[in-house]
């Protein structure tokens, strides 16, 4: 863009697709739903909100939905009636008693060597995100350190943690929950192949003249900007914010020193556009369909109905409480 029109000289903000993709990640490697690197001493964070009769779905039922579906799609077979049966009892959920706080689920690991153009708080090379299990009516009442919620669908609260891996001494397995509230909160364990990439406000931010501009170059190049040259889909840290929010992330303020809030994390179940493919790696092309298929969608995580989870950090400091939306 920015070559066709000089004013994007200006308007470029570094962004790192995550491309995550299913694997067995380790405890010392960036991820999604892997294990995350944690002090032995260090208790792991549970959400102490859920007590009672739950509507939810055990985890190892989600698993095995999610081979059902996959053995489904790589031999095109018909589901039995049996099978079919179980996916809708998953995708419903059943009645579960909690009797104890949820552990929460890791959503997110990266380490400063995999993405070092990121802005890490100083002496931090390790970025985690956890996240609740379950839905949540209201902002939670009790002690969940490093989160701060504003968000309007009652999604999932999430837990930001930022490490040194110098000080984090003997690591120790952590506790995984044993159900979820949809299927589609437990994140399918993927390898990050994080890429730096210049990304471009939404149409709707541009300066009006430019916008038009753009939409009569969109005519004659035959190139879509929203679709394919702004706002990047998938999993993502950095960028631009989204846009047409009811609560504009431009008005949002750290709730800790009053600083400017911008974006760390964007994350959106689809990595790329089926019909468009123009977000589609081109490593992607060769594999085959069934692989391709499945790496469009690698980590199960869908926030509502195809929303997306958005966390916001303070510029000034990025150990300041995040903000989270889902829009
Ligand atoms: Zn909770
Ligand atoms: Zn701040």
């Amino acid at each position: 863009m920015a070559e066709v029109f000089a004013e994007f000289g200006e308007l470029g903000r570094v962004v790192t697709r995550l491309h995550p993709r299913r694997g067995d990640p380790g405890v010392w490697e960036s991820s999604v739903g892997g294990p995350l690197v944690w002090p032995v001493g260090e208790s792991w964070p549970t959400c102490p909100g859920h007590q009672g009769v739950q509507s939810a779905v055990r985890v190892e039922d989600v698993r095995a939905h999610r081979e059902t579906m996959r053995d489904r799609v790589r031999s095109g077979r018909e589901l039995t009636w049996e099978e079919r049966e179980f996916l809708d009892s998953v995708e419903d959920g059943s009645e579960v008693l909690v009797e104890q706080s949820v552990p929460l689920l890791p959503l997110l690991q990266v380490f400063a060597r995999d993405v070092p153009w990121l802005e890490w708080p100083a002496g931090r090379d390790v970025l985690q995100v956890l996240m609740c299990p379950m839905d949540h009516a209201d902002e939670p009442d009790f002690d969940l350190p490093g989160v701060s919620v504003w968000d309007r669908w009652n999604a999932p609260p999430t837990v930001v943690r930022w490490r040194s891996t110098d000080s984090v001494g003997a690591v120790g397995a952590h506790p995984m929950p044993s159900m979820v509230q949809f299927d589609h909160y437990y994140p399918e364990p993927c390898v990050l192949f994080p890429e730096r990439l210049v990304e471009y406000p939404h149409l709707w931010e541009l300066p009006e003249d430019l916008a038009e501009a753009v939409e009569e170059w969109e005519e004659t190049s035959g190139y879509r900007y929203r679709s394919q040259l702004s706002i990047v889909p998938g999993w993502v840290l950095g960028g631009w914010p989204k846009p047409g929010a009811t609560d504009p992330p431009d008005e949002m303020a750290c709730a800790e020193c009053g600083g400017e809030m911008l974006p760390l994390l964007r994350a959106s179940s689809m990595e790329w556009d089926a019909k468009r493919m123009s977000w589609c790696p081109i490593e992607e092309f060769d594999r085959d369909p069934a692989d391709r298929e499945e790496a469009k969608e690698p980590t199960g995580v869908v926030y509502g109905r195809e929303n997306t989870l958005h966390l916001y950090r303070c510029w000034e400091d990025g150990e300041h409480p995040m903000q989270q939306m889902v829009l």
